[in-house]
């Protein structure tokens, strides 16, 4: 799937899983290739409060983006916020319902193109460059800030009974804080935005390594998803695979350095999967 802006195409592939665990799933994604901009939103809440709130934000962010910058992408976010906050006031079975969501936007900005990424909670997006997985967002979680200072380790982090708390969340209050990270667009890079029922599944390292081995976009994000549920799928998973394809000159053809390795079956190359 492509989506083109005035300089930047965009290829794209999303999945989404209950998972073996839960009944439901309230993970939503949202993709308007004809406004570059994906989201990824974990529901949070009783009844089908969780369900609501994420589809209410996705649905939110789709109607609300319509000032391509990065002011505009906070914008929508806030008003998605606003949105999910009402109908949980307006509503009590939906009371304390909420949402994390992270979402990317190929936008204006200073006459130049940049990515946008916002996000509240601990929904992620990762960069992937040059071989290399980076995540661009912070979580807004308790393991985070215990990790920030000091008091657990990384590895500690990640498997901490506490690690599904946010300390973060759209739609629970009437305002909230929006992160934003805005980076350049090269071709060839990817970006990954994912529920944390794909990062506490999936080590980083056999993440990258499906990046690395499965050049289609909807092909990877498939693939990622079915190795947070082999590796236990004990939360729904969401995955976006966002890929730079052309910036304009700037980086030329470097996403035919990409292994094009999408042949079904196993691969020789990659790590074995986390069981
Ligand atoms: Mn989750």
């Amino acid at each position: 799937m492509t989506a083109r802006a005035d300089r930047t195409a965009m290829h794209w592939g999303g999945a989404t899983d209950v998972g073996r665990v839960r009944t439901n799933n309230q993970d939503q994604f949202l993709a308007r290739p004809d406004l570059d901009l994906w989201a990824v939103a974990d529901g949070m809440g009783g009844h089908s409060g969780g369900e609501v709130a994420s589809q209410i934000a996705c649905d939110t962010l789709g109607q609300a983006f319509s000032d391509r910058t990065v002011d505009g992408l906070i914008e929508a976010v806030e008003q998605a916020n606003t949105a999910v906050f009402r109908a949980g006031t307006d509503n009590p079975e939906l009371t304390g319902m909420g949402t994390t969501v992270v979402a990317l936007a190929a936008v204006e900005h200073e006459g130049d193109e940049v990515l946008a990424i916002a996000n509240v909670g601990d929904s992620r997006c990762y960069r992937y460059a040059d071989g290399e997985l980076d995540q661009v967002t912070t979580d807004h979680s308790l393991v985070a800030d215990l990790v920030r200072d000091g008091s657990l380790s990384p590895e500690e982090a990640a498997v901490h009974p506490q690690r599904n708390i946010v300390t973060r969340v759209l739609g629970v209050y009437d305002t909230v804080p929006v992160d934003v990270f805005a980076v350049d667009p090269h071709g060839g890079d990817r970006y990954v935005l994912c529920s944390d029922g794909l990062f506490n599944e999936v080590p980083e390292p056999a993440i990258a390594a499906v990046l690395r081995r499965r050049r289609d976009p909807a092909v990877a994000a498939n693939e990622l998803v079915q190795l947070a549920v082999e590796g236990g799928g004990r939360d729904n998973i969401t995955v976006v695979v966002v890929d730079v394809v052309d910036d304009g000159g700037r980086a030329a053809a470097a996403s035919a350095a990409l292994a094009d390795d999408d042949a079904p079956g196993p691969s020789a190359g990659g790590p074995p999967s986390p069981s």
